[in-house]
């Protein structure tokens, strides 16, 4: 990946300002894949292997699912907010047809940190590969794929004022602010976890660096519970960092020492990623989760007073061109 000075249409160069991290001189405009990858694996919840590939696509597409296995209007399901139909145990996106993808969280945070405003996601059964649990693997795809940049500008939305959303002890908002950012606390009455703060400026290496490699996590009742139940009938060791007693059982223990919040960050990325454009603005959870996060975005866009579509467009950061 490089940074490469970018001419537009009128030959005006576009410089990422020093706010917005000032890696080097990029552009706002949008970015797809240079060429299709893909993957295959077990879905955490469904158990089921899935083969997926991710495709490029024209500008203002954004991120949209094909399921392959289904047909008509069935196939199609857009990665939107307000497509979201279930957040329980991860979220799950679905259309009017009865199509549905879940877990998409994961593979919205890499696409999203990572700069491709569009792509065409095809995929063989209703749920995202878990891969290792985390956004690894699905960086590495993309890296594999290389960026191709588009004409249209990057949508961009601006926060204006302070949106929360408070229950039972726990706590999402969005407020103003000059490039995203995200601050996440949790707390558990667990030995290897307690209490854990996460904060960052999102940018596609800081995501790469901090984010990207920290994996889901439970506790070892609980899966044998949601197992006993018909769910996580994907989830092991491979895939999640299990407790029990207070005790990380994966042999290997953890990736980070705060791997727990910066899943929760990721996750976070994740779901606001469907929001359809960078959201210039600060995102504060305190043990937020799935429900909550779109619980943000749709009071958000509920409220027309409080965002408005940026005329800059910038987010630039990332600039690899294929
Ligand atoms: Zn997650």
């Amino acid at each position: 990946m490089s940074y490469e000075p970018f001419l537009d249409d009128q030959g005006l160069k576009n410089t990422v300002p020093p706010a917005l991290g000032g890696a080097g001189e990029t552009f706002a405009l949008q970015q797809t894949l240079a060429r299709e990858v893909a993957c295959s694996g077990v879905g955490v919840h469904s158990g089921q292997t899935v083969h997926m590939r991710l495709c490029p696509a024209s500008e203002n597409t954004g991120i949209v699912f094909i399921r392959t296995d289904l047909v008509n209007g069935a196939r199609t399901v857009n990665a939107r907010w307000d497509n979201v139909v279930d957040t329980r145990l991860c979220t799950v996106i679905g259309n009017d047809h009865g199509g549905r993808v879940a877990t998409v969280e994961h593979l919205m945070a890499a696409l999203f940190a990572c700069g491709v405003d569009n792509a065409r996601i095809e995929i063989d059964g209703g749920e995202v590969p878990v891969m290792d649990g985390s956004a690894d693997v699905f960086v590495g795809l993309l890296d594999e794929a290389g960026l191709a940049r588009q004409k249209a500008p990057r949508r961009v939305i601006d926060i204006l004022a302070p949106v929360d959303i408070v229950c039972e002890g726990r706590r999402v908002s969005l407020s103003p602010a000059a490039e995203p950012r995200y601050s996440v606390t949790i707390d558990f009455d667990s030995a290897p976890i307690k209490r854990q703060r996460y904060d960052m400026v999102l940018s596609p290496d800081a995501f790469r660096d901090e984010i990207s490699r920290a994996r889901t996590f439970g506790f070892f009742e609980q899966v044998d519970q949601l197992k006993k139940m018909g769910l996580a009938q994907g989830g092991s060791l491979e895939n999640s960092i299990i407790i029990k007693d207070g005790r990380v059982l994966n042999e290997d223990g953890l990736r980070y020492e705060d791997e727990f919040v910066r899943h929760k960050l990721l996750d976070a990325i994740g779901d606001l990623a469907l929001a359809g454009a960078v959201l210039r603005g600060h995102f504060e959870g305190a043990c937020c989760g799935h429900a909550l996060n779109n619980r943000l975005l749709r009071a958000l866009f509920s409220k027309p007073d409080a965002w408005r579509i940026a005329e800059d467009g910038f987010w630039g950061l990332h600039a690899a061109v294929a």
